[in-house]
């Protein structure tokens, strides 16, 4: 399930936008100025914004250059919604950095569509698709970690914790992540846990993975955190 941010003055837009999302399996959060999404995101940071471009007071584009200047929020999933139709407002929606740019009126289904392959390309982790690297499985839908084995597949047992870590480094290998990144992507940003925590969570996880014998995929980067890799594709590839 996947936490989105509407932001949009027109309350019947913003509305129905929100049922269609619900209806999807989103967790809605409405906002109808730039000053309450503000206030939103200051919270909790949301999978996905999707973000109204004309606004009473700061209008959307404003607000999403500003997002794009604060390491907090830089990368933050938005897709811009605008009533404006012109190529050229398109292109400037995205120079603001907006991922997508969406056309009113917008069918739910195109909007769905337009939300899944942003966060397919920007926060994999938040969708419910299984995610395969080398010889291990994971499935979001049935909360699941197997292991290919001469036998089939043979299922891990894994605490919720180092499923989510495990979920996340999956969906992001082969890049290094800082234990503050790990704790902001993983537990949640505003979370106040020691950074040591994730040394804990991260041996418990190799540990969990040990049956599948895959003590390689989780590597120490020295002095600055832990990467997910592949050794076996990376020695076919
Ligand atoms: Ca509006």
């Amino acid at each position: 399930m996947s936490s989105v941010l509407i932001v949009e003055d027109e309350s019947a837009i913003a509305e129905l936008i929100a049922i269609n999302l619900r209806h999807a399996g989103h967790e809605v959060t409405l906002a109808a100025s730039a000053e309450q999404a503000q206030h939103a995101i200051g919270g909790a940071l949301p999978d996905l914004v999707l973000l109204d471009w004309m606004l009473p007071g700061e209008s959307g584009l404003q607000l999403a250059r500003r997002w794009r200047t604060d390491p907090r929020t830089r990368d933050l999933p938005i897709i811009m919604l605008t009533a404006r139709a012109e190529e050229s407002d398109k292109v400037v929606g995205l120079d603001a950095g907006a991922d997508d740019y969406l056309s009113k009126p917008f069918s739910p289904k195109e909007l769905l569509a337009r939300i899944r392959a942003v966060l397919r390309r920007k926060a994999p982790n938040t969708l419910d698709e299984a995610v395969e690297v080398g010889a291990l499985r994971l499935d979001p839908a049935t909360r699941r970690v197997t292991h290919r084995a001469d036998s089939g597949w043979q299922e891990l047992k894994i605490g919720p914790t180092e499923f989510r870590l495990l979920h996340f480094l999956m969906t992001h290998p082969e890049r290094v992540h800082t234990r503050a990144q790990l704790l902001d992507r993983v537990w949640g940003d505003h979370v106040f846990i020691e950074e040591r925590t994730v040394d804990v969570h991260i041996k418990r996880l190799r540990e969990a993975l040990a049956p599948a014998a895959v003590s390689g995929l989780i590597e120490t980067v020295r002095g600055v955190g832990y990467r997910l890799s592949d050794a076996s594709g990376r020695q076919a590839a």
